[in-house]
């Protein structure tokens, strides 16, 4: 089996990777490491969370370590290896990683994305950066602004390249690999491979790249326990209130879990509803601000939030070291994202559950899903517990937990059901729904509302007329 000490690394990056505790290359990184070393473009198909990131990230560092140095010169830190991202939340953990290989050595790491103040990234890019993680758009607005040269650029990485051209970053693009030379070497990740991806990879690769997969086209870890449950449109929030509270370990409330929805107003009103049924819960959409977002997700890594409810923003990018459950509350539209979501789950090796709420209206966006992970779910029936259930198993659970653990399956819960005769219902369901402001020290301002000034009709004041409110 091939080692870390065998790709010839720099030990100043092999020290970051004892630090990190890799201790065996995963399948991706032993395939792409020597090409990556060698100079080769690569046209890389990896699922999430099969470390990726290292497999580019540390033969990249590698490459570009010769003209690493101490100067103050910014001229003599020039962006030389540039990584594209679609979201900022991968950005952010990304650039991370590659902050952390590159510890050791005197290569300068940064990531600019929107969303955020723009003056900080400015000065980071003027100071000079050698190892630049961004957005496109953040990117191109840093270009005109000329903050950052990329004339200089040696390695270009996609990462997550369907889910640029999904978000329609196919524009931007295009115009940043225009600007750099091209001489430099290439490298795309993508989850998937559509023919809009192979279309992409043809203007940006040479001809001839190495194509890595480390796994078959589209398909779902292996790792990950897939679960379908059909379930009445009614009572999907029941059931899922059920599922998080009682289908954790031994019965217990589920601490770490993802919920997938497909709409902001769902979003919304799912997390709000869960907070109302006693369910730390926080959201994580669109809507959000970049801090909003960096909020919720620390207080779900930390602990303090057990359920994220988010719309597939966070479907990509997020990882969270072994989250052990992914809930697709929605069936999502497409089904590539369906490979995203669980992909949050069963990562780096670690077992997973992702669990998905199909109604009857869901049939054809399954049929879909079955068709690109080449599989067949087994659909089965799954209601929510009637409040005598879960009366009954909260008595029966407390003091014999020890003797034989939980024996109330799931589907025995399941047949146990009663139509519920209570409904976690938002009493304030109408009103939209207020973000919680974000934690911060800063003074309130507060806004005091005059009542507008009637405008008067200009014309007829000139001329000495009536002032008439309009
Ligand atoms: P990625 O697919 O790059 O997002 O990586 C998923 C997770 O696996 C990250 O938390 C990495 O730190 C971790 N990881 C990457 N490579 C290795 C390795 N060789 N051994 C153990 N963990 C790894």
């Amino acid at each position: 089996m091939t080692g870390f000490a065998d790709f010839n690394l720099d030990p100043k990056i092999l020290s970051a990777i004892t630090r990190m505790g890799y201790e065996t290359p995963t399948p991706i990184q032993e395939k792409a490491i020597p090409v990556v070393l060698a100079g080769g473009d690569v046209m890389g198909a990896a699922q999430t969370g099969t470390g990726k990131t290292a497999g580019f990230g540390l033969p990249l560092l590698a490459r570009i370590l010769p003209k690493a140095n101490t100067s103050a010169s910014p001229a003599r830190h020039p962006v030389r290896a540039l990584i594209l991202t679609p979201t900022r939340e991968l950005a952010d953990q990304v650039s991370t990683n590659l902050t952390d290989y590159a510890k050791d050595t005197t290569l300068r790491v940064g990531v600019v994305y929107g969303g955020v103040d723009i003056r900080p990234q400015s000065d980071m890019l003027r100071r000079g950066v050698e190892v630049l993680t961004a957005t496109p758009g953040r990117l191109l607005d840093h270009v005109q602004s000329r903050n950052v040269n990329l004339s200089q650029v040696e390695i270009v990485v996609l990462d997550e390249a369907d889910r640029m051209l999904d978000m329609g970053f196919l524009p931007d693009i295009t115009r940043i690999l225009n600007l750099l030379p091209p001489t430099r070497q290439s490298l795309l990740f993508s989850a998937t491979f559509s023919p809009e991806i192979k279309k992409l990879a043809k203007q940006m690769l040479k001809p001839n790249p190495t194509l890595i997969e480390v796994a078959r086209q589209n398909q779902t870890s292996e790792n990950i326990t897939q679960e379908v449950y059909k379930v009445a449109d009614s009572d999907k929030t029941d059931v899922l209130i059920d599922v998080l509270k009682n289908r954790g370990e031994n019965g217990n409330p589920m601490t770490q879990v993802i919920v997938f929805v497909n709409a902001k107003m769902t979003c919304r009103h799912l997390t709000r509803t869960l907070e109302r049924v006693g369910i730390n819960a926080d959201a994580i959409h669109g809507d959000k601000t970049q801090e909003e977002r960096q909020l919720a997700l620390e207080g779900f890594k930390s602990g303090t939030i057990h359920v994220l409810v988010a719309t597939d923003v966070a479907a990509r990018g997020l990882d969270i070291k072994e989250l052990p459950v992914v809930i697709n509350y929605d069936v999502p539209f497409c089904a590539e994202d369906y490979v995203h979501r669980i992909g949050r789950t069963g990562r780096a090796g670690s077992h997973g559950l992702a669990v998905m709420l199909s109604t009857q209206h869901d049939t054809k966006n399954i049929g879909e899903i079955e068709k690109l992970t080449k599989q067949t779910f087994d659909v089965k029936p799954l209601k929510p517990l009637s409040r005598q259930t879960r009366a009954q198993m909260r008595r029966q659970s407390a003091p014999n937990r020890e003797e034989g653990g939980d024996d109330v399956s799931a589907r025995e819960r399941a047949r146990a059901y009663v139509p519920p005769s209570h409904r976690y219902r938002d009493p304030i369901f109408e009103t939209p729904y207020r973000e919680r402001p974000p934690k911060r020290q800063d003074t309130d301002t507060i806004r005091i509302y005059e009542p507008e000034k009637p405008k008067v009709k200009q014309v007829a004041a000139l001329l000495g007329g009536l002032r008439l409110p309009v």
